[in-house]
This record gives structure tokens, C-alpha cells and sequence, in this order.
């Protein structure tokens, strides 16, 4: 067993009281618990892959806190629940300075060679030996965005998957190393997004939906009507590179985004909208990579007499206000519609 891994079968009753901040003293680390049901194979769950996103572990707890019974738990199905970056949850950041985000080592990444590379490799080849019935990481984001499942592969079964959170779902395949991306190897797989940490509204919809997972006989494998889905293609990831400053509404920097730029996730934007004040530059600034990592920024964005445009229409998803989150993740996602690809899923 690697140093950073603790696996076990025994989950004691006194961390269902723990906050998320709790579990790295009670834990001592990344912590993946088997715990048996009265169906398999189990449903795998990973929390706190971002140790400040904390609703998943909050709707963890209150599901097992409902089938607690006098030895243990009366679980519907197995569950393999993975508690990730306990450390980083301790102090309340997505991960620590000197850790890699647990939401980019998994096998697949683009990155190799460290502890966090070898801990995600651990548990899929744990979990590998096992076998799931379906796998469902839990996150929070920064900005205004809706409440929606990600997809990395178009397959039925992580479509339905997606569909039975919410009708809103995202098919992305970057960034590479993601869990949802990983653990599709093992079977239908999905990124719940719940909107901002401490909005009790996201951990009701996590913990109903884990719920319904857990009920869940089989998942069905038959495509997914076109008219119960809202299905978006992430066709590029915005930056804002380390040499730009930024700031928000009229703060002084060579990048000026909108107070409320985040109000513009998950809109269709038509080509022409603004995004930026950069007044000064004389290139649009933005770092742009499509899918395959090529630079596509002219693409999409245009300055125009200082203000930095849209060239076509998109939409984007997860554009923040927050700057911490800009530097250490990125500005925003860009989208395309896809239900037209529904019938090519497989
Ligand atoms: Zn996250």
C-alpha cells in the first residue's frame, strides 16, 4: 500500500458529526471505505477531490446517517466511498501549495511521477478488482452556474447517468485526469457540479440523487430521448496567463473584466459580446486551448479598440469572480450545443 492511501471496511458513526475540515485529523488521510450492501457490485462515490468543495462529503453523510442500523448500515447497494484531499479540506482550499489538484492525477493525466499520480492509480486498480456499478465524483464551483453532471465519454448508460441529476450535462475531455474520466474505464461515470459551496440546495440534490443511485437496480443502456437532456460539448478552456493582471469592475489592471461576469455562464452568447476591458493591450490577452491543446484564442476572441470581444457565438461555463480560483484552475470553459451527437453515442 502506498503511504498516502488508507483503505478499510469499518466506518465508525462519530464521522458522520465530522465537517469536512474533521476528517484529515480522524482520517489521516485520503481514506477509501468499503462499505457492504445488499446489492453489487457498489456504487463508487469520491469526495473532496477539491478539499473546499464540500458538499459531497456533506451528502454522504446524510445518506448513510438514513440507513444507519444496529450493525452498521442497511445499504440498498455496496458503496466504495473515496474521501480525497483531506489535508487541503483541513484548511479549506482546493489543495494545498505543494499538492497537485486530485482532479487532474488520475491515470490518464497529462502529468506523472508524484504521490498524487501513485494514489489515484491505487484506487482504480483497487477498485478495477472489484468492480462498480457506476462512479460519481462530487464538486463544487465558484461562479453562477446551474447544478449539472459531466460526462468524459458519449455512452449511454454516464448519459442516463447525467440526465438523472439534472438535464443540464457536459461532455468534456479536457482537462485530462479527472476521476469521471478515469473511472469510465470501469463503468458509467459522472462529475456532479452543485453550484457554491454552503448553498444547502446542493447538498439536497447530491444526497437525493445518491439516494436514487443507490435504489437503483440497473442502469438502462438504450440512448437517452433528445428532449431529456440539455447535452453541451466543452470545446476550449480560457486562461488568463501568469504576466496579465486582472481585476473586476473598475479596479485598476490591463485586463477589466465585468463585476458580473459570471452571469453569463451557461448563455448563449452571440458573437460581439463583451468580455473584457483592456484598454493598453495591444493583443487580446487570453490563453485559449481547444480540445487536442492547440492554441485557438483568435478563434474565439477579438480586440477591438480595447475591448476584448467574442468573434463567434459561445458559451461559456464556470467563469468566476473569484481570482484565486482563475490563477489556480482557469477563467472559463467554452461550449458548444451537441444533442445533435445523442444518436451517435454508443
Ligand atoms: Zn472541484
Amino acid at each position: 500500500m502506498s503511504k498516502l492511501l488508507h483503505e478499510r471496511e469499518d466506518f465508525p458513526l462519530s464521522l458522520l458529526e465530522a465537517e469536512a475540515s474533521d476528517l484529515h485529523e480522524m482520517l489521516g488521510g485520503p481514506t477509501l471505505f468499503h462499505l457492504r450492501g445488499r446489492r453489487e457490485p457498489a456504487l463508487f462515490v469520491s469526495a473532496l477531490m477539491h478539499g473546499n468543495e464540500t458538499s459531497g462529503w456533506d451528502a454522504v453523510r446524510r445518506v448513510l446517517r438514513a440507513h444507519v442500523s444496529a450493525d452498521g448500515f442497511d445499504l440498498p447497494r455496496s458503496l466504495s466511498l473515496f474521501i480525497g484531499n483531506t489535508e487541503a479540506a483541513a484548511h479549506g482550499v482546493r489543495h494545498l501549495p505543494e499538492q497537485l489538484d486530485f482532479n487532474r492525477v488520475w491515470p490518464g493525466s497529462e502529468s506523472s511521477g508524484r504521490p498524487e499520480h501513485e494514489l489515484m492509480r491505487e484506487v482504480m486498480d483497487i477498485m478495477a478488482g472489484r468492480e462498480i456499478f457506476a462512479s460519481i465524483d462530487i464538486h463544487n464551483n465558484t461562479g453562477l452556474n446551474p447544478h449539472y453532471a459531466c460526462v468524459n465519454v458519449l455512452e449511454h448508460q454516464s448519459l442516463h447517468l447525467a440526465s438523472l441529476f439534472g438535464r443540464t450535462v457536459v461532455y468534456f475531455v479536457r482537462p485530462r485526469g479527472v476521476a469521471s474520466m478515469a473511472m469510465a474505464a470501469l463503468g458509467p461515470s459522472v462529475t456532479l457540479e452543485c453550484g457554491k459551496v454552503g448553498q444547502e440546495h446542493g447538498v439536497n440534490h447530491a444526497e437525493e440523487y445518491l439516494q436514487a443511485c443507490l435504489q437503483l437496480f440497473e442502469i438502462p443502456s438504450h440512448p437517452v430521448p433528445s428532449h431529456d437532456i440539455d447535452l453541451y460539448h466543452t470545446v476550449a478552456i480560457v486562461r488568463v496567463p501568469d504576466e496579465h493582471a486582472f481585476a473586476f469592475g473598475d479596479e485598476h489592471a490591463s485586463i477589466r473584466f465585468p463585476h458580473d461576469l459570471d452571469s453569463m455562464n451557461f448563455r448563449e452568447l452571440p458573437a460581439g459580446s463583451l468580455i473584457a476591458d483592456c484598454t493598453g493591450l495591444s493583443e487580446q490577452p487570453l490563453d485559449v486551448r481547444d480540445e487536442q491543446d492547440m492554441h485557438v484564442a483568435e478563434r474565439f476572441f477579438m480586440l477591438d479598440e480595447g475591448r476584448l470581444l467574442t468573434r463567434v457565438p459561445v458559451m461559456p461555463s464556470m467563469l468566476t469572480c473569484n481570482p484565486e480560483v482563475i490563477r489556480q484552475d482557469c477563467l472559463c470553459y467554452l461550449m458548444e450545443r451537441y444533442n445533435d451527437h445523442l444518436v451517435d453515442a454508443g
